[in-house]
């Protein structure tokens, strides 16, 4: 059982954005969800986590590894899968991750070569080995992202914004494979897509401007605005006078009408209907 964390951790950028903003999480094996809009701080914290940018203050450690002092041991523990996944032309699955096996001090051939076979097998893609990466589909390269992550039996695997790009059935198969290794390791999985933490992940936090507005289980947070939720289908040129009148905490289109969701101790006005919330729901109270 790994034990990752984080206290005080605070970083701005030299342009004065504040990205990281005193904070403080303790995460154990399983999936961890960390949710926030665009610009929220998600890249800025799992970066420093991965030991490639340095934090102005705070501490960060894995078990008894301090991240921050000791980032050379911690990279023999880390699966580190970045947003782009960049790959070199023309190389095939295969060799792709003995090379990386080879850069992360596997320098036995066999045992390289039985791992290549079990980590291809692994992300369901050892019929595909031999194939060049680079016309694989954006699913296939995240399942070698994943592969490649799992390199050298990490205690802590940081996936960030996987599931961008990919259509809904290899968003699927990701999110299966995802849930398999995460029994013995921890993963965190960075994300502004409310369903991928919903889905996969039993303890999450929401962050905005650089802040963890919320840590717990999404099941505990969605239980609070229970009976707090209530929708309507308004005209388009109603939404400005229902967000002077309301709190809307979201409003999209269904059928080329805004349906709005509005956060309310009591039904708010005629024509509302309480509806069970869900984890987007919530994001939108905490970010707003
Ligand atoms: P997220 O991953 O949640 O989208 P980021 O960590 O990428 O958020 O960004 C947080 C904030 O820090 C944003 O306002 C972003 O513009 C800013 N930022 C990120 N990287 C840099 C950088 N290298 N220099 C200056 N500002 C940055």
């Amino acid at each position: 059982m790994a034990t990752l964390k984080i206290c005080n951790l605070s970083k701005t950028y030299p342009n004065g954005v504040k990205a990281l903003d005193n904070i403080n999480i303790e995460i154990s094996n399983g999936m961890f969800g960390l949710l926030g809009p665009n610009g929220a701080g998600k890249s800025s914290l799992m970066r420093t986590l991965a030991t490639l940018q340095e934090a102005d203050s705070g501490t960060a450690s894995l078990d008894d590894i301090d991240i921050l002092k000791n980032p050379t041991e911690l990279r023999k523990l880390l699966g580190y899968l970045p947003q782009e996944f960049g790959v070199y032309p023309k190389i095939t699955a295969q060799q792709l991750l003995d090379h990386i096996a080879i850069l992360k001090g596997i320098t036995n051939g066999n045992e390289r070569k039985e791992l290549v076979n079990y980590l291809l097998q692994k992300v369901n893609l050892y019929n595909e080995r031999s194939k060049s990466v680079k016309g694989f589909s954006g699913g296939m390269k995240q399942r070698v992202g994943i592969a490649q992550a799992l390199i050298g039996n990490p205690k802590l695997i940081i996936v960030d914004e996987p599931t961008a790009g990919l259509d809904p059935g290899e968003r699927n198969r990701f999110h299966n494979l995802l849930a398999d290794v995460s029994e013995d390791v921890i993963i965190i999985l960075s994300t502004h897509i409310v369903e991928d933490v919903t889905e996969l992940c039993s303890n999450m936090a929401i962050m905005n401007l650089g802040k963890m507005v919320y840590q717990g289980s999404p099941q505990n947070v969605i239980n609070d605005l229970k009976g707090k939720v209530w929708q309507k289908i308004i005209e388009r040129n109603e939404i400005n006078e229902y967000k002077t009148n309301f709190t809307v905490i979201s409003d999209k289109m269904v059928a080329g009408k805004p349906l709005i969701h509005v956060l309310s101790e009591t039904n708010p006005d005629n024509g509302f209907e309480s509806v069970i919330p869900d984890l987007e729901d919530v994001f939108f109270t905490k970010i707003n």
